[in-house]
């Protein structure tokens, strides 16, 4: 069972962004990762598969489908980012479904990493909601994008015409 609310998750990704000193777009995940002392490699993989946490040896790696566009590459750095602070070592041994609600937790922590609530914000404010140029300058998709926006509020709900 998830322990925690949504908000809780938030919260978690927010205070690395700021432990890193992170305030304006794009989130640089990756740099992240390496501070965390998680190294990033960048593998040829099935299309289907975009990426693990991997504990080996007390050292940590997350593998990236190097096929993938970058944005799909920060968010699911990101996701496995999350995997690590949320869930520990513990999670590269995991693939049973009953244990889906890491990844939903992963997820939310993901979005709020890749795309902070302050930032957004800010940076909505300033590039009047223009949620596909806000996309690009997060590095995210359009689709994360939007829906970020949505549950910040700062954009109505209903559908945009958006590329995922
Ligand atoms: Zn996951």
């Amino acid at each position: 069972m998830p322990m925690y609310t949504n908000e809780y998750y938030r919260k978690k990704a927010e205070e690395l962004v700021k432990r890193f000193n992170i305030s304006e777009p794009p989130v640089d995940v990756r740099k992240i990762a390496e501070e965390l002392g998680i190294e990033v490699v960048e593998m040829t993989l099935k299309s289907w598969f975009f990426g693990v946490l991997l504990n080996v040896d007390d050292q940590f790696y997350i593998t990236l489908n190097k096929a993938m566009p970058e944005h799909r590459k920060n968010f699911t750095l990101a996701h496995e980012i999350a995997h690590h602070q949320l869930h520990g070592g513990e999670l590269a041994y995991m693939k049973n479904s009953k244990r889906d609600y890491y990844h939903r937790e992963a997820d939310i922590f993901a979005a709020e990493l890749c795309m902070p609530s302050f930032i957004v914000k800010e940076e909505s404010g300033k590039w009047y909601k223009d949620w596909r140029y806000l996309a690009k300058k997060f590095v995210v998709s359009e689709k994360a994008m939007v829906r970020k926006m949505q549950d910040d509020g700062i954009l109505r709900q209903g559908n945009f015409d958006c590329a995922y």
